[in-house]
């Protein structure tokens, strides 16, 4: 006999974590399937040695309301962390010396990080054209409208460590959306960041200044948040470790075949299925769509990294007093950039000592996920000494994490994945597409999509009906 439940959600990372948690609030019966045997997915927190680290995202950015709000009812099983305001300061790497980013005029005036001919530029992008081309790739806006010294010492860094990825791969209307409509609406970055700070003081005159700095994370770690959204939407209603799942629509629905973690035969029917696995995971879940379909959704290209914690008892180097260092594509490094995470957030390293994270690989170094460890230990080895100011390199913690998936790249291809998905969306209106393949991929856009993931699944919530439940396998066949 099939188990029944209104909604099924799969996937147990930070999306789907936070969707059980409002379909609870909702009080929606429902299910959520993780193929592994922990929750959290690519957020996982470890302790060692003294050492508190993460072995995915270490902080987020509070660029949504529904964050806060999060962390508030989720008061009783963790507490938000706000980075320490050291974590403004950002280091850029030139000609091998690190350089502050600026963070304001007079900064921005005397950086050597921009020629003058682009100091100059940029006094005129308030009155540049905005762009005409909805496919512009992110370098070509910003040579378009700041000049190239600003898209190889602000953005590409920048991008490498959002995205890990290449500006002139990514499309800002879909990678960086608030970017793209400043120009569209205001006609300019630096007009529009002004008018549209205005306007909003105008709109809500009474509201408070939000208090502390906008970079997040749980206090003991980021595992902290999911164990809580765990704990808060009812642990009974996950099924961790099952396996080959298999998504078919039936009447009213869908059922869903898999294997228990016990290597028992699983099956469930559900009125709604909401999935938030990553677009390269999607044709296994649903074989009933058509492979030509599937090939705009999952032809999404996903960043290799490789991320490597290395924590020091006793820290002599370099003061870390930043959120980090990161290192332009044009200074030709083996590393993306070194996160200094124990000088921002509580706990993370012995008194005295320091906890690094460094990161490498990205879109256009995929090759260094199938370095050896050794290799890796040594490309580290010699970047710390050279960067850091450390004549020998003895760390008491060294731990190399590999991500074959880890961070999605929207570019021009997102237009005919969406497309795809909303006809989907048509054809299965109780089949909720979700996960990082759209609506963003930080922490914050996660949280959010998990809210509104919710929130679909609540609309036209009928009662499941247990009637004729063959399946209707017929292929979806969409337009090319
Ligand atoms: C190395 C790395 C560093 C990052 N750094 C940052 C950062 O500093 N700041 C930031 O904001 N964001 C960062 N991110 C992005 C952020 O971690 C993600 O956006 C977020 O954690 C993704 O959550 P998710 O639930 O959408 O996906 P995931 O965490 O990938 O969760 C998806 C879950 O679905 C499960 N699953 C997949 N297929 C199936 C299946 N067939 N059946 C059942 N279950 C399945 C997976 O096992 C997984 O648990 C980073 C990501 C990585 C990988």
């Amino acid at each position: 006999m099939p188990l029944y439940t209104n909604t099924v959600v799969i996937g147990a990372g930070l999306t789907g974590l936070t969707t059980a948690h409002y379909l609870n609030n909702s009080k929606i019966d429902f299910l959520v399937l993780e193929q592994k045997p922990l929750i959290g997915g690519a957020i996982q927190t470890e302790s060692d040695k003294g050492f508190t680290y993460e072995k995915g995202p270490s902080t987020g950015v509070m660029s949504n309301d529904t964050v806060a709000e999060l962390f508030a009812e989720l008061k009783p099983y963790c507490k938000l962390e706000r980075a320490a305001d050291s974590v403004n300061k950002r280091y850029i790497l030139k000609n091998a010396e690190w350089t502050p980013l600026p963070s304001g005029v007079l900064s921005g005036i005397f950086t050597p990080l921009f020629t003058w001919q682009d100091k100059l530029r940029i006094l005129g992008e308030p009155f540049r054209k905005p762009g005409t081309n909805p496919n512009e790739s992110l370098a070509e806006f910003v040579k378009r409208r700041m000049g190239n010294s600003f898209l190889d010492y602000a953005i590409d860094p920048f991008i490498l460590g959002v995205y890990a990825g290449n500006p002139a791969y990514l499309v800002p209307r879909f990678a960086l959306p608030k970017l793209y409509n400043l120009e569209q609406k205001y006609g300019s970055l630096i007009g529009g960041s002004i008018k549209m700070k205005r306007e909003k003081a105008k709109q809500f005159p009474k509201q408070t200044k939000d208090k502390g700095n906008r970079i997040f994370s749980a206090e003991g770690g980021l595992s902290q948040l999911t164990a809580a959204l765990n704990e808060s939407a009812g642990k009974n209603n996950f099924l961790l470790g099952v396996s080959q799942l298999s998504i078919i629509p039936i009447e009213n629905g869908f059922r869903i075949s898999g294997v228990n973690s016990d290597g028992k035969d699983l099956e469930i029917v559900a009125n709604k299925v909401i999935t938030t696995v990553g677009a390269h995971q999607l044709a296994e879940l649903l074989p009933f769509v058509n492979k030509k379909t599937m090939q705009k959704v999952d032809n999404l290209v996903y960043a290799k990294v490789v991320q490597i914690t290395v924590g020091f008892n006793e820290w002599k180097g370099f003061p870390l007093d930043a959120f980090g260092g990161l290192i332009p594509f044009k200074e030709k490094h083996d590393s993306l950039g070194v996160l200094f995470p124990s000088a921002f957030l509580k706990n993370r390293a012995p008194h005295g000592g320091a906890l690094l994270s460094v990161f490498m690989g990205g879109v256009r170094r995929p090759e260094m996920i199938k370095k050896s460890d050794e290799e890796l230990k040594g490309i580290v080895a010699k970047e710390i000494c050279s960067l850091m100011g450390i004549s020998t390199f003895k760390p008491d913690l060294f731990k190399i994490f590999r991500y074959q998936e880890a961070i999605p790249q929207y570019g021009a291809d997102c237009e005919a994945r969406f497309t795809t998905l909303d006809e989907l969306a048509k054809q299965y209106p109780n089949l909720i597409i979700g996960g990082n393949l759209r609506d963003g991929i930080g922490m914050a856009d996660r949280i959010q999509q998990g809210k509104k993931l919710a929130e679909e699944a609540k609309k036209e919530n009928l009662e499941f009906q247990t009637k004729n439940l063959e399946p209707q396998v017929e292929a979806v066949e969409l337009e090319s």
